[in-house]
């Protein structure tokens, strides 16, 4: 049977700042490599899609936050934290267009107009906390389009973030609920230092938040042993309605960001994985979110990578295996699970 996936695209070209990693040149990439590809012709574009509503975003986002991005519009273009994380006079247009394009892909396979569908978005969302920018982030657009489907009537969602950074702006959001499991897998120690695996969600959340740090120089192995022992077992536990992926490629060996050591083909195996739980518990209901990835071209094949696993198609990579011998991580994964009761 032929797989029906739809992408859009919000590449905020608008948003730039000089010589930041997170810039206007990463979603055009990524197209660019698609089209070569000959994907494109494949799949279903949603075209134009609606920027996101105030009250759409502010379903996650604090009021008086968003009024300050609104306030800055008229202010020099600024960093609003260290990472940094930058805010010109088109920033607030284009992270509502992100959050919009997301809240659109989500209805569209809700609408079962697409079976899976990946949001090329920028800027990025996991990083934004509820009354903050964080880690070139401004609003969280994941959490947003979570929202937007439980609202329309989904109850348990699972949300795997496989960004090399810790989602600490899903997590926040979602600490406390027992209607979002949200899975973090990224390298330990790097920013914005969080994402300790005894962090495992409070109150209701208790056991809904799934921390899976890994050392440096981690790759295809932990990959697989992640999937087989951590993800496989806790995602059959709690029997999603809908899985949404936050995005990153900023695990590949060849991102100057971080120190674990992806190949593009890892993410084909991840995203396969993910698709076959989809389609165990959610009639293959999956929706992808860009976050990092600043290697243009790891993040390309990384990204066509997502698609090609959607499609059906073998994965390809073109860059070559990663550099130094892998850590052995599997006390540390007896550790993790020994904190969770799948
Ligand atoms: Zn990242």
């Amino acid at each position: 049977m032929l797989t029906n996936v739809a992408f859009t695209t919000a590449a905020s070209l608008k948003h730039n700042f000089p010589n930041h990693p997170e810039n206007n040149e990463r979603v055009p990439a990524i197209v660019e490599a698609l089209r070569s590809a000959k994907l494109l012709e494949r799949m279903t574009e949603i075209t134009n899609p609606a920027a996101a509503k105030l009250e759409q975003v502010t379903e996650v986002h604090q009021a008086d936050y968003v009024q300050e991005l609104i306030e800055r519009l008229d202010s020099n273009p600024t960093y609003l934290d260290s990472a940094p994380t930058y805010f010109t006079h088109a920033s607030l247009q284009c992270a509502l267009h992100a959050a919009g394009a997301s809240i659109a892909l989500v209805d569209t396979v809700l609408d079962k107009n697409a079976q899976s569908g990946f949001a090329l978005i920028r800027p990025p969302g996991h990083h934004a906390v509820p009354g903050a920018a964080m880690g070139f982030c401004l609003l969280a657009n994941i959490a947003i389009a979570a929202r937007h489907a439980q609202k329309r009537g989904v109850e348990r969602i699972l949300i795997l973030d496989f960004d090399v950074h810790h989602g600490n702006g899903t997590q926040e959001i979602f600490y406390d609920d027992s209607s979002v499991l949200f899975v973090s897998i990224h390298q330990e120690g790097l920013y914005p230092g969080g994402g300790q695996a005894y962090q495992t969600g409070i109150n209701t959340g208790q056991g809904f938040t799934l921390n899976i740090p890994i050392p440096a120089y981690a790759g295809g192995s932990a990959v697989q042993q992640i999937l087989s022992d951590l993800i496989f077992p806790s995602v059959r536990h709690f029997c999603p309605e809908l899985i949404l992926v936050s995005a990153g490629f900023d695990a590949h060996w060849r991102d100057n960001l971080s120190n674990l050591q992806y190949s593009g083909r890892d993410y084909h195996v991840i995203s396969t994985a993910l698709q076959e739980l989809a389609s165990e518990f959610c009639s293959g209901q999956i929706v992808f979110f860009l976050e990092g990835g600043y290697d243009l071209p790891a993040l390309s094949e990384s990204a066509v990578n997502v698609f090609r696993a959607l499609l059906g198609e073998p994965s390809i990579d073109t860059l070559g295996p990663p550099l130094h011998p892998e850590p052995d991580i599997r006390n540390q994964l007896t550790h993790i699970r020994s904190l969770h009761d799948f």
